[in-house]
This record gives C-alpha cells, sequence and structure tokens, in this order.
C-alpha cells in the first residue's frame, strides 16, 4: 500500500518537473524547423557545364549525365545526401538546399531534371 502511494507521488514528480520546460519536441507538419547552415537537403542545380566530375565522386550512383541532350539527373531514391558532389563541383553549379520534405507516392518526382548548361529544372 505505502510502496503503491511511493510510486504515485513520484510519477506525480516526475511529470511536474517536465510540465514547465520548454518541449524537446515540434508540432510537424504543422511548426517546422530552419535547418542550420550545415544542413544537406536536396541538392539542386543551376548552371551545370556537364564535366562529369560530380558523376565519379558520387558514391551512389545517383547521378545521370546525357550530355547529347544536355540532360543532367538526380535520382532522389538513391541520393545520400552525403555533399560530394556539390563540394567537389569545380563551378560551383550544385548547391545543397535546406529542403527536407522529399517524401512522395510517385517515383518519378524523386527524379530530378536538369539541364546542361541552363538554369532550369525539367521537372
Ligand atoms: S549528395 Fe552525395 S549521393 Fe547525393 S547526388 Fe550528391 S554526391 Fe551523390
Ligand atoms: S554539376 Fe558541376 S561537377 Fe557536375 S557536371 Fe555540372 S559542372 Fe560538372
Amino acid at each position: 500500500m505505502f510502496k503503491n502511494i511511493k510510486y504515485l507521488l513520484l510519477s506525480m514528480f516526475v511529470v511536474f518537473k517536465h510540465l514547465f520546460k520548454k518541449p524537446v519536441t515540434l508540432e510537424y507538419p504543422e511548426k517546422k524547423i530552419t535547418p542550420p547552415k550545415e544542413f544537406r537537403g536536396k541538392p539542386v542545380v543551376k548552371n551545370c557545364k556537364g564535366c562529369g566530375i560530380c558523376l565519379r565522386v558520387c558514391p551512389s550512383g545517383a547521378i545521370q549525365i546525357d550530355k547529347e541532350n544536355s540532360s543532367f539527373k538526380i535520382d532522389l531514391k538513391k541520393c545520400i545526401f552525403c555533399g560530394n558532389c556539390a563540394y567537389y563541383c569545380p563551378h560551383g553549379a550544385i548547391k545543397m538546399s535546406e529542403e527536407y520534405e522529399l517524401a512522395s507516392n510517385d517515383k518519378e518526382d524523386l527524379i530530378m531534371n536538369y539541364r546542361i548548361g541552363g538554369v532550369d529544372e525539367r521537372n
């Protein structure tokens, strides 16, 4: 009996102790975080020269380059967001963005299509 009361008081103490503390979780997706500046989200490409260096340093084979068709693709299903492509691109054409909400029911949505030499994202 006394043991039960002791545990009841102890649990109430724990509850009260945390009642006035700032929550460590976020009510996502209603509230969203601003990622820190070192965050590596979706890689975005602009003014790519098609040199292919990123292709060679990508550890997961997520990048496809088709120079004949000026096509540059990043498959986000394969990308591990390591940032190698952005780090080694000699033209600064890839940036790791802050975008982290990338979930989709359609696999095609996860293939980023860019144009070599251009600034537009094709999808
Ligand atoms: S972030 Fe890493 S895994 Fe993703 S495309 Fe770039 S090099 Fe490949
Ligand atoms: S993104 Fe950079 S490293 Fe990759 S092909 Fe384009 S210019 Fe070369």
